[in-house]
């Protein structure tokens, strides 16, 4: 897919739809993909910051998640076709990996929002595996990355906010060929 550079950030130029059916198959083959959804906060962030800027740049999809995005790439003649959001993003990979019986790990949040997100995924999505989940305030890092790679997740969603959720993934997505993707405060909706 082309890229389209909005202030120095490369975005995948997709629709939804497209997104969505690269990201199944790239699930069935089994690769290993990071996945940033990138508001105008995160592009202005990545302009001050040269090690997110160089995250952002090793992402293998980074999506515009704003219309200010979308319409600054219209400014500059480029196309971005629509927005796309981290949350939507998730909820149909949560269903797709229902109907495929895949295995998913969760990463972030507050332990009592987690829990309530892992309880209310299992039962609105009862043929997908929660292989793991941990919440997002841990001092040992190693030992959730060693609880992830035994989980064998196909995806891991993770919620850990902005930026720390994108230093966490590209850090250590080598420990499970899944779809890996931050999804900012995602769980605190679920878990609503
Ligand atoms: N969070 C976390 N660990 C942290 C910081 C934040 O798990 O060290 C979680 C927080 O509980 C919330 C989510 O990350 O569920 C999003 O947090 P926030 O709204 O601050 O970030 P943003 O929406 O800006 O990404």
């Amino acid at each position: 897919f082309p890229t389209v550079s909005v202030l120095g950030v490369d975005f995948t130029s997709i629709t939804n739809e497209q997104f969505l059916h690269q990201l199944y198959a790239d699930s069935q083959a089994g690769r290993n993909r990071v996945i940033v959804t990138a508001n105008p906060e995160i592009v202005l962030f990545a302009r001050q910051n040269q090690r997110y800027a160089r995250v952002l740049a090793q992402a293998d999809y980074t999506v515009p998640d704003g219309v200010g995005i979308v319409d600054g790439a219209k400014i500059l003649q480029q196309s971005l076709p629509e927005r796309i959001t981290g949350y939507d993003t998730m909820l149909s990979l949560l269903a797709w990996a229902n109907d495929h019986q895949k295995r998913v790990f969760l990463l972030g949040a507050k332990p009592a929002v987690i829990q309530k997100a892992v309880a209310n995924i299992n039962h609105d999505y009862p043929n997908l595996q929660v292989c793991g989940w941990h919440d997002g305030y841990f001092d040992d890092e190693q030992a959730v990355v060693e609880q992830i790679k035994a989980a064998e997740p196909d995806f891991v969603f993770c919620a850990l906010g902005f930026p720390k959720q994108d230093y966490f993934i590209h850090q250590h997505h080598q420990a499970a060929a899944a779809i890996w993707m931050g999804v900012g405060g995602s769980f605190d909706v679920l878990a609503g």
